[in-house]
């Protein structure tokens, strides 16, 4: 694939649901999820971001994902260009998000784990991730906030959207928007990647490069 990142001044990364890892009905709670996660670490996905992180380098860039794994945060990517919307196992919070507090979790809390509620009501605490009831937004909130500044300093630049795995899951998060950024910035190029759902809009059909292929592959071709 001839894509020169750093031919671009801004490169804006979506990251969606196909590199996510997913849990299944095995998992009655929370934690359960966590060590389901735990216990299916792919490292080919690991392996697909710390290249990404290679071909970054030097660039202006920033990261929207919808993976709710954590995973990227064990890759070399640079977590203050990154943004996780959907959240993840960083915080724990109240079921009914009660006080809207957010609890900051550690490995050492797992071994008690079915001692911890919520300090005000008392009720269970969940990990801060989509899909929950009551989901506490405040997790990804400060880095949402770098993300628009951001965004506001790619009006009128050479960007590069790069769309990778993005399905329906959440499409106001990345796939809507992205589009809406893609329509206002005349400068800019999308490479929409992905199995299935490669398609653009018709505003965008000059502008927007749809790539049939598997994102991670992809991603590793760079
Ligand atoms: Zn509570």
């Amino acid at each position: 694939m001839e894509l020169e990142l750093k031919e671009y001044d801004k490169v804006l990364i979506g990251i969606g649901d196909d590199f996510n890892t997913k849990t299944d009905d095995s998992c009655k709670n929370s934690w359960e999820e966590l060590i389901f996660i735990e216990n299916h670490v792919d490292s080919n996905i690991i392996a697909a971001f710390n290249h990404l992180q290679t071909v970054l380098e030097d660039t202006d860039h920033f990261i929207v994902t919808t993976c709710n794994d954590d995973l990227i945060y064990r890759s070399n990517l640079d977590e203050k260009r990154i943004v996780t919307p959907c959240g993840g196992f960083r915080y724990l919070q109240c079921i009914d998000d009660c006080s809207h507090e957010l609890l900051p979790y550690e490995s050492a809390m797992y071994e008690s784990h079915e001692q911890i509620v919520c300090p005000h009501c008392k009720k269970p605490v969940v990990f801060n991730r989509m899909p929950i009831d009551n989901y506490n937004e405040g997790g990804y909130m400060e880095q949402w906030q770098e993300y628009n500044k951001w965004l506001q300093s790619t009006i009128n630049k050479k960007l590069l959207i790069l769309e990778l795995g993005v399905g329906m899951a959440y499409p106001s998060v990345i796939r809507f928007p992205f589009e809406k950024t893609a329509f206002y910035n005349q400068k800019s190029i999308m490479y929409r990647v992905h199995e299935s759902l490669a398609f653009s809009t018709p505003e965008l059909k000059e502008r927007c490069v749809c790539v049939k292929a598997n994102p991670v592959e992809f991603l590793n071709n760079l």
